[in-house]
């Protein structure tokens, strides 16, 4: 079979950001567990003799505002590592002997392959467990642990004789890694951001030999092509669970899906911060929390986490930084002013607002709590960038009680199935070639296999000759 392509062997980025992206950053909609910074396009921003940002030429085939977020992204983790070089100058190098940093850093490195270690041991516990555990899985998990068993003995021999200062330094040195890799994070964001939708990755049909190209997508929150195609998806996937909410409903006829909103009261003009946001969702639970015990009172039931279930998204008003929370709660009638009362003692500073009503219908609740995640996303790049601070390192779709970890696992393989309509035709991602342009797909008259799906199946194209085969 011959493609007609030209095949480039794919050149790995140079050195540097992407190339140490940690997993799971730099996603793509396809394959997210074989994108795993390998893949990722070349990185378009460096930073300037200037400490600015430098935009590569191609970045400017990007939209302008796709170009000024990436932009704030960029200057952001550019800040954040001007701070953790200067932490490691001021607690690292200039408070102790390079031996001691050297011992310190082989322990701290030494501790990831004991996380490993324990990690692998509890996979390993959880699979014998089970009813019909699988030999080569077993197999497979104990010669990774015996494999790691040196390292493991040889960091826990080092750790026995190091000084107090020595491990104080590897405290030290693990938090200065974190604040490392968030400021590396920004800057992957940055180059996602600038990156989304000028490369594409190509899929090579496994029986018909039909060639198709998709998108590289940024996959950031408030991009302005993925944010709202993030949000589509994320309903479709909660209005999934029509079907198991009417199953339980049918089930429990005291309960009832609800539409249930809770706001903190503003504090001044000034954007929460992170950690705002983390104890306002903190604090989310623990109103969930006193639910299920006012539920299990109630009916004379024991306290589990399960009597109901919070599904809500995060927000700010769309002009102001009022944070509150849209969603849907599964349980049995509860009082609006019961629940006011009980956030306004969580929450202690003057916060009582919540609203709580009976949902006219599943659909209509599910588009209540997620309703704004894609519809006002932010009106531009500078508010782009103030709600991703905001939100940095938070998850803003989250489900509590019954609705955590319901979703069902998405459908790979019919994410890679071949537009063709043979059932066993199978789309594999062309590893050698890696990400290119769209101008090589473009030239080569290969299709968007997205575009493609969309219109339907590809019959109608193959006299167009629109893909090489
Ligand atoms: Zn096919
Ligand atoms: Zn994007």
């Amino acid at each position: 079979m011959s493609l007609g392509v030209e095949i480039v062997p794919y050149i790995p980025a140079p050195e540097g950001i992407l190339a140490h992206a940690p997993e799971g950053t730099i996603t793509d909609y396809v394959d997210t567990a074989e994108s795993k910074g390998k893949f990722a396009p070349d990185p378009l921003i460096s930073e300037g003799s200037d400490g600015k940002p430098v935009f590569a030429e191609m970045a400017f085939r990007a939209s302008g505002r796709s170009r000024e977020q990436a932009r704030l992204f960029y200057e952001q983790g550019l800040k954040e590592t001007r701070l953790v070089n200067a932490r490691r100058w001021h607690e690292v190098q200039c408070q102790h002997l390079s031996g001691e940093i050297s011992k310190a850093e082989a322990i701290m490195v030494g501790l990831e392959t004991v996380r490993k270690q324990n990690a692998l041991c509890r996979a390993l516990e959880r699979e014998e467990r089970c009813p019909a555990p699988n030999p080569f899985l077993l197999e497979s998990l104990d010669s990774r642990i015996r494999a790691l068993r040196p390292d493991v003995e040889a960091v826990l021999e080092l750790a026995a004789t190091a000084s107090e200062r020595e491990l104080a330094l590897v405290e030290v040195l693990k938090q200065i890694r974190k604040q490392d890799r968030k400021a590396r994070g920004w800057k992957l964001k940055a180059q996602r951001q600038v990156a989304c939708g000028l490369f594409g990755k190509q899929y090579d049909a496994e029986k018909c030999g039909r060639v198709y190209f998709r998108h590289f997508r940024c996959h950031n929150r408030y991009c302005p092509v993925c944010g709202p195609y993030v949000h589509q998806k994320l309903v479709a996937k909660y209005l999934g669970l029509e079907k198991p909410i009417a199953e339980f409903l049918a089930g429990h006829p005291s309960y009832r899906l609800h539409i249930l909103d809770i706001t903190a009261i503003k504090r001044g003009e000034r954007m929460p911060s992170p950690e705002d946001v983390r104890k306002f969702k903190v604090d989310v639970k623990k109103l969930i929390e006193r639910v299920n015990r006012h539920v299990a009172e109630k009916f004379g039931l024991p306290y589990s986490k399960q009597l109901t279930g919070y599904l809500y998204c995060l927000e700010f008003g769309f002009d102001n930084n009022n944070l509150h929370c849209h969603g849907v709660l599964l349980s049995p009638y509860i009082e609006q002013e019961w629940l006011s009362q009980r956030w306004r003692e969580i929450r202690n500073d003057g916060s009582l607002r919540v609203l709580i009503a009976e949902a006219y219908s599943f659909d209509a609740a599910i588009k209540h709590a997620l309703e704004y995640t894609g519809k006002y996303a932010a009106p531009d790049a500078e508010r782009a960038f103030e709600l991703e601070l905001a939100f940095a390192g938070c998850r803003r779709v989250d489900g509590l009680g019954w609705f955590f970890n319901r979703l069902p696992k998405e459908d790979i393989e019919a994410d890679l199935r071949c537009p063709c309509g043979d059932s066993e035709c199978f789309l594999k991602p062309n590893r050698e070639l890696g990400w290119q342009p769209l101008s090589y797909f473009e030239e080569r008259g290969i299709s968007d296999l997205d575009e493609v799906r969309e219109r339907g199946s590809p019959s109608r194209q193959k006299d167009g000759g629109s893909w090489v085969n």
